[in-house]
């Protein structure tokens, strides 16, 4: 199939590249233009496991091109929308300026019988207003959202564990089948429902996402009042199939480019449809999630004797997860920053992230390497759960550092074998 996808940033570049390796004949179109350089060059403009090689393949192949001209869709059966839809500057609701003038764009561009598809996180009852200003076209509107994670964004686009579709008619479905035909054969669950459905299904998942992750935060805030183990407790009470293991993770909390934005959202658009309080819970879970940020920068002020200034402290970690280079929202990045106000002289390192948080951050000094940042430190603050944080030898950093001090935001290190080798561990919801 011809398709176009408007926006190439985290979610488009890989959906379009996705798509081509899928066998579909893909142009991906973006404002930004030096994205759009990158992408046609076959470079990724952002760190994204697996995807500058797909680039590579289909750039080669001539399935996959990407453009800043608009008017290059034309020809294309299937639209899909993947621009950004942040959140609304002094306010909690979705900035849906993007996705109004992505639609607007596309509008002249439509012919009779294209199906265009919203892939973007949006409030429930957007894709109902923005079908009016399809359907005069003749084209058609389908809602399709997105549950990739970053880090494995190809892998979740190439097979998804569920696909729904917000559709009005047989043929918006068929044309959706034939899109993922690859997935829909091997058997991956189909849902298919109305617009509304659809955009909820997404904003849901991300609630209760974030509320898994802030519930065994709360747990970690009353273990550490009660000397209990948050980690042990996750263990048992994952145990129980129906709570799961997976998301129970004790730690820094939720950052990124959705969780955060999307649950915030979602609660301003249930105020507006006069429901404020069937969400009002996710003001508990962002509040729960914002403290563990604080907590970290709390428990460094505690165990550097009861101030970080001048203290210095290697943060290791900029990214809001591993594998990802994406700064949005980070509270690996949010603590080096609150670090950094109270006067301490932090260094911090990410394997990828470094230069994304330079730009929005050049007041904060950056390590070369994990073992730069290490030197000298007075405390090290493990932030980001990136691999090569978790598989730090603790007697050979030992050497490196001023003060055996570790601050394991991510609950990722062993305790037993940091204090074996003269460390102080400090976890969160750890004794
Ligand atoms: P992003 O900021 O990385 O990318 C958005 C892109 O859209 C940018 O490159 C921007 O230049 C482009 N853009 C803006 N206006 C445009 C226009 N009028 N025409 C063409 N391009 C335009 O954002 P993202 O992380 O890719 O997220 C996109 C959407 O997908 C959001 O609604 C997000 O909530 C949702 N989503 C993201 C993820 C994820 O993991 N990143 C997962 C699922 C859903």
């Amino acid at each position: 199939m011809k398709m176009s996808v408007i926006g190439c940033g985290y979610l488009g570049a890989v959906h379009a590249a996705a798509m081509a390796s899928l066998g579909h004949e893909v142009v991906g179109v973006d404002v930004d233009p030096a994205k759009i350089e990158a992408l046609a060059a076959g470079q990724a403009p952002f760190f994204e496991p697996g995807l500058p090689e797909l680039l590579t393949e289909n750039h080669d192949s001539g399935k996959l091109r990407f453009t800043t001209d608009i008017a290059e869709v034309a020809e294309c059966d299937v639209h899909f929308v993947a621009v950004g839809t942040p959140q609304r500057r002094g306010g909690h609701s979705a900035d849906l300026t993007y996705v109004n003038a992505a639609v607007e764009s596309l509008l002249p561009h439509l012919k009779p019988g294209a199906l265009v598809v919203g892939k973007s996180t949006v409030p429930v009852g957007t894709a109902e207003r923005l079908a009016e200003r399809i359907e005069p076209t003749g084209a058609e509107l389908a809602w399709n959202p997105e549950f990739l994670r970053e880090g494995f964004a190809v892998k979740d686009t190439i097979e998804p564990d569920r696909i729904v579709y917000g559709v009005r008619s047989d043929r918006a479905r068929q044309i959706l089948d034939d899109v993922y035909r690859t997935a829909v054969d091997a058997g991956t669950p189909v849902v298919v429902t109305d617009y509304a459905t659809a955009e909820l299904v997404k904003t849901a998942a991300n609630a209760f996402l974030a509320t898994k992750i802030s519930f065994i935060n709360a747990m970690a805030e009353i273990a550490e009042v009660t000397g209990a183990d948050v980690t042990k407790l996750a263990d048992a009470i994952g145990h129980d199939a129906r709570i799961g293991r997976k998301f129970l993770n004790a730690g820094v909390g939720f950052g990124g480019g959705c969780l955060p934005k999307d649950i915030r959202a979602f609660r301003a658009r249930a105020e507006e449809l006069g429901r404020g309080e069937s969400l009002a819970f996710l003001k508990e879970i962002d509040e729960i999630n914002l403290r563990r940020r604080q907590r970290v920068v709390d428990l460094a002020t505690e165990l550097l004797g009861g101030s970080v200034y001048e203290k210095r402290i290697a943060v290791l970690g900029l990214a809001f997860k591993p594998n990802s280079d994406d700064i949005r929202d980070s509270p690996a990045l949010d603590v080096a920053v609150m670090l950094n106000g109270l006067g301490a002289e932090v260094l911090a390192f990410d394997p990828e992230a470094v230069e994304n948080a330079r730009r929005a951050h050049p007041q904060l000094v950056y390590a070369e390497s994990a073992e730069a940042a290490l030197k000298d430190a007075q405390a090290v603050v493990l932030v980001t759960e990136w691999s090569e944080f978790r598989e730090l030898d603790p007697a050979a950093t030992a050497g490196l550092v001023a003060q055996r001090l570790v601050i394991d935001g991510r609950n990722v290190l062993d305790p037993a074998a940091w204090q074996g080798a003269g460390w102080t561990y400090a976890g969160l919801g750890r004794p």
